[in-house]
């Protein structure tokens, strides 16, 4: 069977051998005559598998022994929450720097439970660059700051991170995490929901220093990362499956060359997409700066509304899934994760010089 060309922004497309590896094992896990779901959290096959996904997640990432790895639920959504309730006193303000429609979210629940100031933002102009990461200051005294390292829907993407602060560094990483290599000892914390990068919805991976993890007995207990880290993430029964796929789509990425190798089938496969619209003439237009451009989400217009529509139709009938722009946005968003082959992206191209050819 072809597999489709899929540019969904997540969940979003699988390695393929991470899938078949599964089938494989589907019925039967490490001949238990049992498949990995039917496992207890409690047993040892399945906290192999956990532990497995913790230590090939260090090895990847190099992250260094004062880090705590999280496998939560809840998405990186709850962690908007999460966050502020275990990391901003009462006495102490969170900065937050806006960069599109996530970070706008992640502000809002914080609000509601503590002081938050933006540190910086980029809304006047359609979320289109990333801020000078240079410009940004907080107070020595602030809790933290607050950046997303990838904005999906708009895409754009950090390529340098603030540091000129010496207050905790939180990154939500979720739509760009494994995909180039982070000095992971520059943040407090990282958080990413894993249908993106990491594998299939239903696991949020958070990447926590461990002086940052105080037990608070105000909290409830399953939204305390001290919870969670006092119990290797098995307070309560994990999402076992997904952190098995997981697992998998580390063991692939390492297969791949580590996120060395990884970024550098990214790069290539950005480039080609990018060439191709600074290559139209303005046919294709791309919503981000040039400086700020993501290499996981390829965000683009074409001259009219009526020819996006034409573009995105004809892409439907010829095989390519997931085109559509977020619907906050509209036009269109290719989202080329590190489990999009370059074959993929080769497709696309060519589709979208054709397509060209066929109408201007
Ligand atoms: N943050 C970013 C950057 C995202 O792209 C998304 C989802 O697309 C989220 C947060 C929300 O993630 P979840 O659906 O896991 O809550």
């Amino acid at each position: 069977m072809k597999r489709a060309y899929n540019f969904n922004a997540g969940p979003a497309a699988l390695p393929e051998w991470v899938l078949q590896e599964a089938k494989e094992h589907w019925l039967n896990f490490n001949d238990t005559g049992m498949s990995l779901m039917e496992l207890s959290h409690r047993s040892a096959d399945y906290e192999a598998v956990h532990n497995e996904a913790k230590e090939l997640l260090t090895s990847l990432l190099s992250i260094p022994d004062n880090y705590e790895i999280l496998f939560l639920q809840g998405g990186a959504s709850l962690q908007f929450t999460m966050i502020p309730m275990n990391l901003l006193p009462k006495n102490q303000t969170a900065y937050y720097a806006l960069t599109g429609i996530w970070s706008e979210k992640a502000l809002k629940e914080a609000s509601k439970l503590g002081n938050t100031a933006i540190s910086i933002s980029s809304k006047n102009e359609n979320y289109s660059y990333i801020p000078n990461s240079e410009q940004i200051e907080v107070p020595k005294d602030a809790a933290y700051l607050h950046i997303t390292s990838n904005n999906t829907i708009y895409g754009t993407q950090w390529s340098s991170y603030p540091t000129n602060v010496s207050v905790p560094l939180i990154a939500d990483m979720s739509s760009d995490i494994l995909s180039t290599p982070i000095d992971v000892s520059k943040f407090g914390l990282i958080y990413a929901g894993a249908q993106k990068n990491l594998g299939p919805s239903g696991v949020t991976v958070v990447i926590i220093r461990k002086d940052l993890i105080k037990e608070d007995a105000a909290l409830p207990t399953m939204l305390s990362f001290h919870t969670h880290a006092k119990n290797n993430s098995l307070f309560n029964t994990p999402p076992t499956l997904a952190i098995y796929l997981l697992s998998l789509v580390l063991k692939w990425v390492k297969k791949q060359g580590g996120v060395e190798g990884i970024a550098a089938i990214n790069n290539e496969k950005a480039k080609h997409l990018y060439d191709v619209i600074d290559q139209s003439n303005g046919f294709y237009r791309g919503h981000a700066e040039e400086t700020s451009r993501s290499k996981m989400n390829v965000t683009f217009t074409l001259q009219s509304e009526n020819l996006t529509k034409a573009f995105l139709q004809e892409a439907k009938e010829a095989g390519f899934v997931g085109l559509n722009g977020h619907r906050s946005v509209g036009g269109c968003r290719a989202s080329i994760y590190n489990a999009v082959p370059l074959e993929h992206v080769m497709e696309l191209t060519k589709f979208m010089k054709e397509f060209q050819r066929k109408n201007q």
